[in-house]
């Protein structure tokens, strides 16, 4: 038996509760994990207070990303012992993820863990700054220089944002950071903002073209905010996408990009391709500081989790929540 969040639905009652789980009803794969970490993203959020449709199959151990240490392996690349990562890849939301202290997967989503981190590192990391990482190495493939401008990071004292701020920070660029926030000043200059503006700033509904402000950007939010940062990117500009914090329509229009040449690039952590992946662990080993790591994460046990996610959706959160799933 081992213990674990599990999120069932029965008629029209959804919920999460600690549970103690048989270990046969692990689902199918070929690598069983000791979880040690794992971590409370946004989707986990959701998925646990049912208040986005992130599961698809019940009942669901959710988690979507986890580090721990190989139990059992017939994958060819693991074998017991060996410190694994995984983010993504559907896990908790359509296979049994990370807020647990076991799991079994598909040793093709695992990757090893990276030798400069710990797993409560990794985990402090997490899938949001995976994927800050990947819209940082999305606005280098197009491109943008430190010498190009400032870089905006939206949801600043986010999970995304914070990793956001302090990598791009420390590659040289000048980060302004957007927050609802303003109490978290002293943090985000911390982490290497050279100016805060208020989350209010962008989230009306603004003119199709503004002022040109922004070399690039990293936008959580979606809604009037992503259609705002659009509008106010300078000529060639590179705006990644990865969340919707702020909702999920983009009430834009076409003309930064056909009077601006503005580029919105897409990013997505989940099914990401493994090469991707690897490249962004590797970077974030070089170019994130581990004493701002060490700012931006804090660490709860399993007992805690639920009631977190509440508080995580509400915003009283900052930075990212290290789940440690044996505490
Ligand atoms: P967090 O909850 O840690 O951070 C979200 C931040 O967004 C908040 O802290 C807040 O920052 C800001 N925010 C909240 N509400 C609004 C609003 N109405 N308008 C503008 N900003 C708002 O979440 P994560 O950083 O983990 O994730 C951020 C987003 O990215 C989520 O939508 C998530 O689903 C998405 N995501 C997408 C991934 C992908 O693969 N594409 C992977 C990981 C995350 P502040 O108070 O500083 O303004």
């Amino acid at each position: 038996m081992f213990r674990g969040i599990l999120i069932e639905k029965n008629d029209d009652q959804y919920g999460a509760s600690i549970k103690e789980i048989d270990e046969a009803q692990l689902p199918e794969g070929d690598v069983k994990v000791q979880v040690t970490h794992s971590t409370l993203n946004y989707k986990d959020a959701l998925a646990i207070t049912g208040k986005g449709a992130v599961v698809r199959k019940f009942p669901m151990v959710p988690g979507i990303d986890l580090a721990g240490v190989v139990e059992e392996s017939s994958h060819p690349d693991y074998k017991a012992g060996d410190n694994v990562l995984l983010n993504g890849w559907g896990v908790g939301e359509g296979h049994w993820g990370g807020l647990a202290q076991k799991a079994r997967l598909n040793g093709d989503w695992l990757i090893p863990l990276p030798e400069q981190f710990t797993p409560a590192q990794a985990m402090a990391i997490g899938t949001a700054g995976y994927t800050a990482m990947l819209c940082v190495l999305a606005l280098e493939r197009h491109g943008v220089k430190p010498s190009d401008g400032d870089i905006l990071v939206t949801g600043a004292t986010g999970g995304v944002g914070s990793v956001a701020v302090a990598v791009l920070a420390k590659l040289g660029y000048s980060v302004v950071a957007v927050t609802g926030r303003s109490q978290d000043s002293v943090y985000l200059k911390h982490l290497g903002a050279t100016e805060i503006l208020d989350r209010l700033e962008f989230s009306q509904p603004g003119k199709p073209l503004g002022k040109a402000r922004w070399a690039g950007a990293v936008d959580v939010a979606g809604g009037h905010v992503l259609a705002n940062i659009c509008a106010t990117m300078k000529y060639r500009g590179v705006v990644t996408a990865c969340g919707l914090a702020a909702g999920m329509e983009f009430p834009a229009t076409v003309a930064p990009f056909i009077l601006r040449g503005v580029t919105l690039a897409g990013i997505d952590s989940v099914m990401c391709p493994r090469p991707d992946r690897l490249e962004a662990w590797q970077r974030l080993a070089t170019d994130l500081d581990l004493e701002k790591l060490g700012q931006i994460g804090s660490e709860i046990g399993l007992d805690e989790v639920i009631s977190s996610a509440e508080k995580l959706l509400n915003g009283e959160i900052r930075g990212r929540v290290v789940v440690d799933v044996n505490r």
